[in-house]
């Protein structure tokens, strides 16, 4: 069974829409095993982001991940990396299918309201990044 990481990034916890992005998570059948709320510095977003260090958004991205708390959290279940990406809906609002998480809640390409891994070997580092092994039962 799969794990991946997400995140509720500041626009959507700022609005108070977690408890609605969560429940379409839930409702794909992946399951919430582990969950907290922090508050980024820029530096940490800027590890975080560290394969984007070289696009053009890189420092915005930073301070945006870092000007309000987000809800970080791992999703378990049968191909949760993909079905994390799928329920979430394309990077850019505009182009999300309708009823995805983006298409639904996002702002703009930038503050687009979730964080899904990408990759095992990323959701790997991602939740490592954020959780402790005694975190992850
Ligand atoms: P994420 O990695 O957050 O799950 P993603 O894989 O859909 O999103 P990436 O291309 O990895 O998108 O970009 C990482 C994040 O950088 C995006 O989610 C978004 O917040 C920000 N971003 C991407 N493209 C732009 C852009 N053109 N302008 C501003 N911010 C952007
Ligand atoms: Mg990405």
């Amino acid at each position: 069974i799969e794990r991946t990481l997400s995140i509720i990034k500041p626009d959507a916890t700022k609005r108070n829409l977690t408890g609605k992005i969560n429940a379409k998570f839930e409702d794909a059948g992946l399951r919430i095993v582990a969950q907290k709320r922090i508050h980024l510095t820029p530096a940490q977003a800027g590890v975080f982001y560290e394969v984007h260090k070289e696009r053009p958004f890189y420092g915005e991205l930073c301070e945006f991940m870092a000007s309000e708390p987000v809800v970080v959290q791992v999703l378990e279940g049968e191909g949760a990396i993909a079905k994390n990406r799928e329920v979430m809906g394309a990077t850019n609002p505009a182009d999300a299918a309708p009823g995805t998480i983006r298409a639904e809640f996002a702002e703009s390409v930038g503050e687009n309201s979730v964080h899904g891994s990408d990759a095992p070997e990323t959701a790997a580092v991602e939740i490592a990044y954020f959780f402790s092994g005694l975190e992850l039962v």
